[in-house]
């Protein structure tokens, strides 16, 4: 079985870690904290988005009022302690052993902060298994663009032969900006219906990214 790239770059929170249930959980205590309405899971797939910024005052925070850094590092302090029951998505571990062996080099592209990531993917002993690890040097989750083309010039790889695998919106914007395919996972940040809006081929769950790419 051959797979068609060389270079395969994974989002990681919501596409690889299951862990929409620790931001809506981080998430709701803040909005509490401020008198705002509280969500639920369909609510989260709904208005998450990049900047992040722009989703907090979506879901009613003003910034003429409270201090954006002070509500990351809060949001932040949270989720890390919550995302320590977060499992990855099933078939995650066997379909990266699948693609080693398929002498395809893997990446994870996140806009989570670096030290954290990097944390996070020793815990899920993904690390032996992925070529290089990307991340922010903030907390702040803005954007993945600026960190994605340095990473794509770093590898010197044919763009053609790159898949960026993720599970936002964003995650196009960014394999757009760095002209490479997209395909999107449900499940994971953003609902099915937002993901389809971007023409981008979406699938169920990751062992059917794997046949999709696999000839
Ligand atoms: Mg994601």
């Amino acid at each position: 079985m051959n797979i068609a790239y060389k270079n395969i770059i994974w989002d990681w929170n919501g596409t690889l870690l299951d862990d929409a249930f620790a931001c809506i959980y981080a998430m709701n205590i803040l909005l509490r904290e401020h008198g705002l309405p509280e969500m639920d899971e369909k609510r989260y797939m709904q208005v998450f988005g990049f900047p992040v910024k722009d989703y907090y005052e979506l879901l009613g925070f003003d910034f003429s009022e409270v201090v954006w850094d002070d509500l990351a590092n809060h949001f932040i302090s949270i989720y890390k302690d919550k995302t320590l029951e977060a499992d990855l998505h099933s078939g995650t571990v066997e379909t990266f052993e699948f693609i080693n062996d398929s002498n395809v080099d893997m990446h994870i592209l996140s806009a989570s902060e670096s030290q954290m990531l990097d944390d996070m993917i020793k815990k899920h002993k993904l690390d032996g298994l992925v070529k290089s690890v990307t991340g922010l040097d903030n907390i702040y989750a803005s954007s993945k663009i600026d960190v994605g083309k340095s990473m794509l010039e770093s590898l010197g790889c044919d763009p053609s032969l790159c898949l960026m695998v993720g599970d936002t919106i964003h995650d196009v914007e960014v394999a757009e900006a760095l002209g490479i395919d997209c395909v999107l996972v449900e499940g994971g940040y953003q609902s099915r219906e937002r993901l389809s809006s971007t023409g981008k081929p979406v699938f169920k769950n990751i062992k059917e990214v794997l046949t999709y790419i696999s000839q």
